[in-house]
């Protein structure tokens, strides 16, 4: 899938084209859970205002991470939510999904978003006024949110996946879905 650029992604400048790019491949889970890997070609591209090469953001996974959103997001509700150990896990992507995950790798993406989605956990204990988790692990982070989506009859992944997308391509994390902050 090729990607091109009209402007820079970080000073919204024009861009000129080099004459080089790289491939990415980014391995993902599709909504009915066939595995889907996918090669971006990314041209290069030089912004003369950042004085630096600049790249087309590709937002179906975190930056370095070969892994989609929706993977890290289903195995994390699987673990999380449902309760499934890391070795059920690993058995359903590597063997019943023939998606080849590691536990290292999971764990690893789990902290990423676990970061990522920490303003919308203070937020939860801000409406329901607890302020005494601050610093939470990743576990408690991620399990609050998902069981506080489900609870508010959301899709848990579908909204965590939208929310990763959303902040590659800004930097920012979206506002938490309207249902729980006009429940909160
Ligand atoms: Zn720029």
């Amino acid at each position: 899938m090729p990607h091109s650029l009209e402007r820079c992604p970080d000073c919204s400048g024009s861009v000129s084209k080099c004459n080089s790019s790289r491939s990415r491949i980014i391995e993902d889970l599709q909504e009915d859970s066939k595995p889907s890997v996918t090669e971006h070609v990314l041209s290069r591209y030089w912004c003369s205002h950042c004085r630096k090469k600049v790249e087309p953001v590709v937002e179906d996974a975190l930056p370095d991470s070969q892994i989609g959103h929706r993977a890290i997001c289903l195995a994390g509700m699987m673990h999380y939510l449902q309760g499934t150990t890391l070795s059920q896990i690993l058995d359903v992507y590597n063997y019943h999904l023939h998606f080849p995950v590691t536990e290292g790798g999971l764990v690893q993406a789990w902290h990423r978003i676990g970061e990522i989605f920490r303003p919308w956990y203070d937020g939860f204990l801000n409406s329901y006024g607890d302020g005494s988790e601050r610093g939470a692990q990743t576990q408690s982070v991620l399990m609050t949110i998902m069981c506080t989506l489900k609870m508010c009859g959301h899709n848990p992944v579908q909204i965590l996946v939208d929310a990763l997308k959303s902040y590659v391509r800004s930097g920012k994390l979206p506002p938490l879905p309207t249902k729980i902050t006009a429940n909160g």
